[in-house]
């Protein structure tokens, strides 16, 4: 191991939690040590950072939180942060406490904070995407993804039993405000009959009940429809109104909600996550300045922070092609 370039770090979570940020910290506050750096942890993103809510941490702080959902820093959204003086403020305090360099766990908006005090005042930064939505271009996977699938799929199974036991549609909303992952994931995975995504398109309503219908007809006992909850609220009572209304056909409406993001992670978000959190540490020792921690191809590098900072939105139309083919 040769001699770092930093003395210390800290670690921060911020905007929505995701299964598998506290394995994340264990992996940060664990190499840091082990490359001799002091570790400081921040609590409440950087809210917690401005009110200077910064501990020290050592190997025993993260001891017994790898399989626990949640983030023990705890997250939150910080609007002040948009504003060029409260980052110069955030700089300065960072400063003050000996802090050389800054580890985000969260997603697009968490990273544009850390880019920003990057670009402006030189703070050195490490990225590590930890989003259920898995929206963050520039990485095939965040933290978090997996675990809010897994936990999806083992809801739809349960609700298949029941509506397949009455000859019943069930309209399962699942999370994604803009991101389609979850649903074309979830959907997928459970047989779906329908898949509705976060677009700007019209629902095809026609299209959706003509698919029932025809299960229906050659003695298909229940209809699976995964809806995406899109930006505005209530769309899975829209979609059983309108296949009630227009094409007589009744159903049931549930809503998975913010089960998705809480629950133990998944084997592959603690992989990713354990790996993520020590590559960040590595990167930043070795005389990284500003990357984020991806995975291309199945690896996790660390790649240019400009890299990850849209947001990605790429439906292949191959995968919905799938979809359909198997769910006839
Ligand atoms: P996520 O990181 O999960 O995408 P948000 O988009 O809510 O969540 O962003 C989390 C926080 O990151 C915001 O509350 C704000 O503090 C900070 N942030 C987001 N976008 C920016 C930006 N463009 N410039 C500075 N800070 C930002």
């Amino acid at each position: 191991m040769s001699e770092s370039k930093i003395k210390s770090v800290a670690v921060l979570c911020s905007g929505g939690d995701s299964p598998g940020m506290n394995c994340a910290i264990r992996s940060v506050v664990r190499t840091a040590i082990g490359n001799g750096l002091d570790v400081y942890g921040i609590q409440r993103g950087y809210a917690g950072l401005l009110e200077g809510n910064v501990k020290k941490m050592d190997a025993s702080s993260v001891g017994n939180i790898l399989q626990h959902g949640g983030t023990i820093l705890q997250t939150s959204r910080c609007p002040e942060f948009h504003q060029p003086e409260i980052r110069t403020e955030a700089a300065h305090i960072l400063k003050r406490k000996g802090i050389d360099a800054l580890i985000v766990i969260g997603g697009n908006g968490s990273f544009n904070g850390a880019w920003e005090l990057h670009k402006e005042h030189g703070v050195l930064v490490a990225g590590i995407p930890g989003t259920i939505d898995n929206d963050i271009e520039g990485t095939d996977y965040s933290i978090g993804f997996n675990t809010a699938v897994q936990t999806a799929v083992e809801a739809v199974d349960k609700i298949r039993d029941t509506a397949h036991s009455h000859d019943r549609t069930f309209v399962v909303e699942v999370m994604g405000r803009k991101s389609p992952e979850i649903a074309l994931h979830v959907g997928l995975c459970t047989g779906a009959e329908n898949i509705i995504l976060p677009t700007k398109d019209e629902i095809n309503y026609d299209q959706i009940a003509a698919d029932i219908k025809r299960g229906i007809k050659r003695g298909k006992g229940s209809s699976i429809i995964i809806a995406a909850e899109g930006e505005k609220e209530g769309l899975s009572h829209r979609v059983k109104d309108e296949l009630l209304n227009k094409h007589g056909i009744d159903s049931r409406v549930c809503i998975l909600g913010h089960i998705q993001r809480g629950g133990n992670p998944t084997a592959h978000d603690r992989f990713l996550a354990s790996q993520m959190g020590y590559i960040a540490v590595e990167s930043l020792c070795r005389g990284e300045k500003a990357i984020v921690t991806a995975q291309r191809k199945g690896k996790i590098l660390a790649v240019p922070f400009e890299e990850c900072l849209g947001k990605k939105f790429n439906t292949d139309p191959e995968f919905l092609d799938i979809v359909k083919t198997l769910s006839i």
